[in-house]
């Protein structure tokens, strides 16, 4: 059953008409747990509050496959302002960014110009910029495009990788030799099994096995996840390996464990909170659901709340 539904709402979130729907009516069905607001100011409020506490961020101002040049345009621009407001208001966070919000499904070269201009601007104003990993269909193109950015920008940017990919062991260990700031996260879109684990269990194996494998290869890791199993077992590996608080942290999604959060603090690690923000919901919002199937109580409970 939780297989079922995991299907069905990876499926809906690549529904265009639902996802223009969404963005019209705005944030709905309880998707406020997972997304701080629609614009900015709301995004600049939640991360003050998480650096408050501890927390650094990373703000993504949602989108996803986008197909018209405008929207890349301006998705681009918005990306740019967002650098700079969290200038002005001096906070602590870097970005990430999706290359199919930047018009990578329009054109390669087109997306390129455009994440190349936000790289500048967070090198200008001192930031870092990750590239989320989207599904297997835009791999490839987001390797070469993320090589490209890094030969020019080395310390300002950084990509993640899922646990899920066969391909995903070798693709690490070059990463691992340039020196490549990864996010290794376990993956969160629907593949088939030719390239990905059909298997969870096998996922969790890979998962801890690209953990050690990056955590020692001297580059640094975002360790992406809310397993508590993963977790204690990293806690310890990194313990052993005595591995230096500069080269790893942990990350987790805004609106998910956090408590786990805040203790990890407590115990003294780095944390960093997956902020996302903007009227561009939905798709973000069907894969946290298919994440853990039983998040559709709250949105039946958001949807009888008066
Ligand atoms: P799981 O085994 O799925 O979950 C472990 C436990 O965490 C669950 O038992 C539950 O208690 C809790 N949990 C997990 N998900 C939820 C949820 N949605 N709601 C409530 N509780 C939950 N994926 C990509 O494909 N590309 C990316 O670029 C990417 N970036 C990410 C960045 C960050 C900071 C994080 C934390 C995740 C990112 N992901 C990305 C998503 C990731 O691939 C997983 O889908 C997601 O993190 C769930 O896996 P898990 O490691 O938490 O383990």
């Amino acid at each position: 059953m939780e297989a079922i539904m995991r299907n069905l709402f990876l499926t809906m979130a690549k529904s265009q008409t639902a996802n223009r729907l969404a963005k019209r009516y705005g944030l709905r069905f309880g998707a406020q747990r997972f997304v701080a607001g629609e614009s900015i100011k709301h995004a600049v409020k939640t991360t003050q509050q998480l650096n408050d506490q501890g927390l650094k961020v990373t703000l993504d101002h949602l989108g996803e496959s986008v197909y018209t040049r405008d929207e890349a345009a301006q998705a681009t621009a918005d990306c740019i302002q967002t650098l700079d407001v969290v200038k002005e208001a001096n906070l602590d966070m870097y970005l990430s960014i999706k290359l199919t919000q930047l018009g990578l499904d329009i054109d390669e070269n087109l997306c390129y110009d455009h994440a190349r201009k936000i790289v500048s601007r967070a090198a200008e104003n001192g930031y870092f910029v990750r590239i989320d990993m989207e599904d297997y269909a835009h791999n490839a193109t987001t390797f070469r495009l993320f090589h490209k950015l890094h030969a020019e920008f080395p310390n300002q940017i950084g990509l993640a990788i899922q646990a899920c990919l066969h391909k995903s062991k070798q693709d690490l260990a070059e990463l691992g030799k340039k020196g490549v700031n990864v996010r290794l996260v376990k993956g969160a879109y629907k593949e088939s099994s030719e390239v990905a684990f059909p298997d969870k269990t096998d996922v969790d194996k890979q998962f801890i096995d690209l953990l050690e494998q990056h955590l020692t290869s001297g580059s640094f890791t975002a360790i992406a996840t809310h397993d508590e199993t993963v977790i204690h077992h990293i806690k310890q590996f990194i313990e052993k390996q005595d591995i230096p608080k500069e080269r790893y942290e942990f990350q987790m999604l805004y609106g998910i464990r956090t408590q786990l959060q805040l203790n990890l603090v407590k115990e003294g690690y780095p944390v960093r909170v997956y902020v996302p923000f903007g009227t561009d919901w939905y798709a973000y919002f069907m894969r946290r659901l298919a994440e853990r199937p039983a998040n559709v109580s709250f949105v039946l409970r958001s949807m009888f709340k008066k």
